[in-house]
């Protein structure tokens, strides 16, 4: 689990609400860090007594250019943010009515994305690791338990 690892990198750490949004350069490189390190900041950000409610999801996506996106979805109505969770430069909010990570699955198939990488603040649900798995985007946090049938 990658999930609350501080790898050291440069452009990381100065996120303390300073409300300067370091570069998202890092994509390029190593988008498996940026979902990473987003999704701990999202729930972090979240206050205590939400975040078992609420699901924040970040993704890497591309698009037939090679051109990466973050997007960031929540499963909050009307894609609320709540005070002090807030996007960055370069980062695009997902709508949608369903959960974080199936919303942000609607919207690379709406819009021709390839999803590289996908994360969510909480456990990801099993009906949501089975729309996700087609796309072929690898679940960087964890997975709700498959039930044995
Ligand atoms: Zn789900």
């Amino acid at each position: 689990m990658l999930v609350g690892t501080k790898p050291p990198c440069a452009a990381d750490g100065e996120t303390d609400g300073s409300g300067v949004a370091p570069p998202i350069a890092p994509l390029f490189r190593n988008s498996t860090h940026v979902v990473t390190a987003r999704v701990g900041e999202l729930r972090a950000a979240l206050p205590v007594a939400q975040r078992g409610r609420i699901t924040m999801a970040v993704a890497v996506a591309e698009d037939s250019n090679g051109v990466r996106t973050v997007l960031v979805a929540t499963s909050e109505p009307r894609s609320y943010l709540r005070p002090g969770v807030t996007l960055r430069p370069g980062e695009t909010m997902v709508g949608g009515t369903a959960h974080a990570e199936a919303n942000i699955v609607a919207h690379v198939q709406a819009n021709n994305l390839l999803v590289l990488e996908i994360g969510a603040t909480r456990p990801v649900c099993v009906p949501c690791q089975d729309l996700i798995d087609p796309t072929g985007a690898k679940i960087l946090t964890p997975l709700q338990p498959r039930l044995r049938t």
